[in-house]
């Protein structure tokens, strides 16, 4: 009897509890294998290789009723819920990076995502992060207990000459004692602690894109991963508390970057106004709480709707300012905005005036974020003035702002709209609203009922139940004919839409009870899971 319970993901890597009869591991794991599958080293037929065609593979692959269950990138799932999953000659994957995201790509579509994912004989100190990136969570000694007989020195940052361990590099036991082979499986027991400790932050990625600089095969791995956006946004949370470190030129291809440009161009529904100006970001975030940004919306004073021009983000309308990722990211300022960078942002900046059409467009920026909107006025045909003098927010730059929009009309706080539409895919009439609160714990409130509130941490939406009354599909959890004590698990599941993610707000609708709360995984994975948390409940009520 396996059972595996993942407890917190962070894009595909994840940490759980894999228990295997009476013995329970808490994953991600480095551990003596022959212990836990004693069976292992007499299964014939579990070691075919990653690259053999399918037809050999369908020859030699055996399938043994033990775990680990043995699977392949050509062959039908045979694993199930809880099950341990072993993916033999991992390693050798990490020297193909294109096939090893071909492989990873088709195993995770049709594994079961409760299934403990073990590597043998692939880990290393410089490679684990990688692993764990990827959603492997078991690993053994194996690999540098051999490189520990090659008389080779691992440590995150490569593998070395035995002599190394003389250096005082590491001063661990192992190398106190001169024993290479306690070293190297120290390092490796270090490593994992450390990637652990970053997926438990919600910072897998930074920590990935730090590590794999030392190995153009991992780079390589992490930007042919990227280009697979529809499965890599599948696993990736809506919302996230803390910073979004964005350092490295990767980080413009995360999932989480490329959905939020994604949604501004195609679901978000700017206000009625019809004059932009476009605005420099900043480094505080929301941007409605620093200096610049007060001074500019005392300029603008209602007259306009206000549009931050960003990297990595493309465009940030200010009702989006709070929602994650706008209102989380810190990105190296330097003022010079590199070629690919330009083209990705300007694209993003031509699809947006392309489908909302303004009558004026005041551009009221200066260096690379202003060099992008020319590129982007190109691109889709539009004719913006230019309001910024010195820098845009010195005096005169401000007083020549407050004279362009002279004359113009004043309109209302369109915020809830906004992030209903991003957040929610609809268009809702917020019409008799009002608002209490201190920017950015804000109250929305209709006929004295709250219906929504901003949560501080994420920037999202959260819908009371008569906030979901006024949103009319999506988003929904169907359970059976009980009433949730505390949260709903995901074998109460038996309904979810496909396209919540982990971290959406959703409306749990059952016979005997409604509830809202906050997604724990994919819409998809509630489906497929048989154990875990699939919606963190905050209220109920029975119906
Ligand atoms: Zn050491």
């Amino acid at each position: 009897m396996t059972t595996t319970e993942i407890k917190r993901r962070d894009g595909l890597a994840r940490t759980g509890i894999f228990t295997l009869g009476n013995r329970s591991v808490r994953t991600p794991a480095v551990l003596d294998a022959a212990a836990l599958f004693p069976d292992l080293m007499s299964m014939s037929g579990t070691n075919v290789p990653l690259a053999a065609d399918g037809d050999f593979v369908r020859m030699y692959h055996m399938q043994h009723g033990d775990q680990p269950v043995s699977i392949h990138p050509y062959l039908d799932n045979p694993a199930s819920s809880g099950d341990c999953v072993l993916v033999a000659n991992w390693h050798t994957a990490l020297e193909n990076p294109r096939d090893y995201v071909t492989w990873l790509c088709a195993l995770k579509e049709k594994t079961p995502p409760d299934t403990t994912w073990y590597a043998s004989a692939a880990a290393l100190p410089s490679n684990l992060h990688f692993l764990c990136y990827s959603g492997f969570d078991l690993f053994d000694f194996y690999a540098v207990d051999l490189k520990s007989i090659q008389g080779i020195f691992c440590i995150p940052e490569g593998e070395f000459a035995q002599k190394t361990i003389g250096s005082e590099i590491c001063t661990c036991d192992g190398c106190r004692n001169g024993d290479l082979r306690q070293h190297n499986r120290l390092a490796l027991l270090r490593e994992i602690s450390l990637v652990t400790q970053f997926i438990e932050l919600g910072q897998i990625r930074e920590f990935v894109e730090s590590r794999c600089r030392l190995h153009a095969n991992h780079v390589a791995i992490l930007r042919h991963l990227d280009n697979r956006y529809e499965v890599m946004e599948r696993f990736a949370p809506i919302a996230r508390g803390g910073v979004m470190r964005v350092n490295s030129g990767e980080s413009m291809n995360r999932a989480e970057i490329r959905r939020f440009a994604a949604r501004v161009v195609n679901r978000y529904h700017p206000p009625e106004t019809d004059v932009a100006v476009l605005l420099p970001c900043s480094a505080k975030k929301p941007y409605s709480l620093s200096v610049s940004h007060r001074k500019f919306r005392m300029a603008i004073a209602n007259r306009a709707h206000e549009l931050v021009v960003t990297s990595p983000l493309g465009i940030v309308p200010r009702e989006l300012e709070t929602v994650y990722p706008a209102g989380h990211y810190d990105v190296p300022v330097t003022g010079y905005w590199d070629a690919e960078e330009c083209a990705v942002i300007a694209g993003t900046i031509a699809r947006y005036f392309e489908k909302n059409p303004y009558r004026r467009i005041i551009v009221h920026l200066e260096g690379g974020a202003l060099k992008v909107v020319r590129m982007a006025a190109e691109i889709c045909g539009i004719t913006p003035e230019f309001s910024c003098c010195e820098h845009p927010a010195s005096p005169a730059a401000l007083s020549a702002l407050d004279d362009a929009l002279a004359g113009e009309h004043h309109s209302k706080d369109s915020r809830l709209h906004g992030i209903c539409s991003y957040q929610f895919g609809i268009e809702m009439d917020t019409r008799g609203f009002s608002v209490r609160g201190r920017f950015p714990a804000l109250f929305y409130s209709r006929e004295r009922v709250q219906c929504f509130s901003i949560d501080t941490m994420t920037g999202m939406l959260r819908p009371t139940f008569e906030g979901w009354d006024l949103i009319p599909q999506g988003y929904r959890v169907l359970i059976d004919d009980f009433v949730p004590e505390g949260d709903v698990l995901a074998p109460g599941v038996k309904g979810a839409d496909q396209t919540i993610r982990e971290g959406d707000e959703v409306l749990v609708i059952g016979s005997r009870a409604h509830a809202t709360g906050r997604a724990s995984m994919s819409g998809v994975e509630m489906l497929h899971s048989k154990r875990g948390v699939a919606v963190r409940v905050r209220k109920v009520k029975r119906v």
